[in-house]
């Protein structure tokens, strides 16, 4: 593509100085028990951010014993709902305060655009926080109506000392979906982030501990998923784990829990979702939503429209607009606010002991190549920009025949899969041919393709004439492969509560 910019030198942005580089423990930050640690790296330029406090199997049990010690004894769970409300809505009026620090974080850490994460991922972040606050003392049971003569009625009760391991593409995001609606139910927890974006995650560990959350309750524990991760996972004393990331590494958690002590799990996982846009679309709002459907984020989103259908009428004129937007898509230094798309993240650990041992800059260019082997034509982009950091061209496929891997497979990068229909039942069964089920997108004036479309396709969110559609208000999650269980909305709240029935007759009858 003809970038207009590719100019990715670092900007005159301040780099935030890294305050919080320790493992945070029942309330303190502490070195890991064996003293190692790894690096987290700065994806523009392939340079080391930080070295960062290596938790394994030893700092996993010290913060799973805080945990419980915080759930069997301490305030969280038996505080009145209003006072934990109260403490989590200080936390997020903290992350306000500190939005430019966190986004700069983010941005270092993962390649992300500084300027949409301080206007929209960091509040983002914060609201769900507040969400959940609002829900903290609305949590009950109900009175039930048993056919015998029985007085009877549930409790809701948190679920205990939960586990959360999430990716490094929302860093903050997901943080909070995790996170709050855990502590709005009463439980404790500890939480791994990924390898690649360890910062923000021990920084809100930091307003956490300003809030007034007691110690134990959030511990961050920084380390790498096969030895952390796979830690929470088997360990005996956890009670639920909450895992969001690739589904060849959910397969793994269920293992683990399954192994030890059976504890559930919720998986939110991969997808190769599906924008299907029709004749009467709006040529030109489609054009920017496909595009940004795949490319916001430098492709590095679980629900990123990556297979568009369009139907044949306006197919055409459809790839032509598609094209030129990619000739004015800026890839470049992530601080700069005229930037679209900066790098994509990376992890040097990662690619030592990953079971995919490779960056997912290599992952990328790979399935780039190998689309263009299997006869796909590569009509804009394929091409690393500039000779240092992550960065890549964004990328368009036409000719995509369904089951080539570049169709089926989650590439988790800039890379579109373009392929034209005829009718509406041919668009159905195209969009639900993915062992995926996360998302979809139908663009579309007419209400009848669209009710008929978001009722068919197999998929825990369908936008209908917009795409990214996100809140920490709405539910989202996924069918077949790509998971279950949900985050965000009221429905996440179950996850970690349990149902306990309590039952006496009403009369002094037998039994
Ligand atoms: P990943 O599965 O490689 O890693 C996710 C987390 O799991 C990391 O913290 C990692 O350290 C940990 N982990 C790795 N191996 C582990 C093991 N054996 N045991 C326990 N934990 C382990 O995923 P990623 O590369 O960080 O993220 C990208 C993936 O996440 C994509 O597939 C994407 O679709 C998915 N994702 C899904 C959602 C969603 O809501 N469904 C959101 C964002 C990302």
């Amino acid at each position: 593509a003809g970038l207009n910019s590719n100019s990715h030198s670092p900007s005159s942005f301040k780099m935030p100085t890294i305050k919080f580089s320790k493992l945070f423990i029942n309330g303190n930050f502490v070195d890991s028990v064996s003293g190692r640690e790894f690096e987290t790296i700065d994806p523009r330029n392939e340079q080391v951010i930080a070295r960062i406090a290596e938790g394994t199997k030893e700092d996993i049990d010290n913060a799973v014993k805080a945990s419980r010690v915080a759930f069997d004894d301490g305030p969280w769970p038996r505080m009145p709902g209003v006072e934990r409300a109260r403490i989590m809505m200080k936390w997020a009026d903290l992350i306000d305060e500190n939005r430019e620090e966190l986004a700069a974080l983010d941005a270092i850490d993962a390649g992300k655009l500084y300027h949409m994460l301080k206007a929209f991922e960091i509040p983002a972040a914060a609201n769900t926080l507040r969400y959940y606050a609002g829900a903290a003392d609305k949590i009950h049971g109900e009175v039930l109506k048993p056919a015998r003569e029985l007085h009877a009625y549930t409790l809701l009760e948190p679920i205990g000392v939960v586990g959360h391991i999430i990716p490094w593409n929302f860093p903050s995001p997901i943080f909070f979906t995790k996170v709050s609606p855990a502590l709005a139910a009463g439980c404790t927890m500890v939480l791994k982030p990924a390898e690649q974006t360890p910062l923000s995650a021990l920084f809100y560990a930091h307003l956490a501990k300003l809030a007034g959350i007691p110690d134990g309750v959030l511990n961050v524990v920084p380390g790498l998923g096969p030895i952390a991760g796979a830690a929470i996972c088997s360990h005996m004393d956890i009670d639920k784990v909450s895992f969001t990331g690739s589904t060849e590494v959910g397969r793994e958690i269920m293992h683990a829990a399954a192994n030890s002590n059976l504890k559930p799990v919720s998986l939110e996982l991969g997808g190769k979702s599906p924008l299907i846009i029709f004749d009467d679309a709006d040529l030109d709002k489609a054009v920017e939503l496909a595009f940004l459907g795949v490319m916001h984020n430098k492709g590095e989103i679980c629900v990123a429209g990556s297979r568009v259908f369009v139907q044949e009428g306006i197919y055409d004129e459809f790839e032509k607009r598609l094209v030129e937007k990619a000739n004015t898509w800026v890839v470049g230094d992530p601080f700069d606010s005229k930037v679209q798309q900066g790098p994509q993240a990376c992890s040097n650990v990662v690619a030592q002991t990953h079971y995919v041992d490779k960056k997912q800059f290599e992952k990328i260019m790979s399935y780039i190549e190998h689309g263009k082997r299997e006869g796909a034509t590569l009509i804009t982009g394929g091409k690393r920009v500039g000779n240092q950091g992550y960065y890549i061209e964004p990328t368009i496929f036409t000719n995509v025949k369904e089951n080539m891997a570049i169709e089926q497979d989650e590439i988790f990068g800039p890379v579109m899969a373009l392929m034209k229909f005829k009718t509406i039942e041919d668009a159905i069964k195209s969009a639900n041919n993915t062992r995926y089920g996360l998302a979809a997108g139908i663009i579309t004036k007419s209400l009848d393709t669209a009710n008929t479309v978001s009722r068919s396709i197999r998929a825990g969110i369908v936008w209908i004439n917009c795409y990214f559609a996100f809140g920490g208000d709405i539910p989202y999650g996924g069918y077949k492969m790509s998971g279950f269980g949900r985050d965000c909305g009221l429905e996440a709240l179950h996850k970690y509560l349990q149902v306990k029935s309590i039952v006496t007759p009403i009369y002094n009858s037998p039994w």
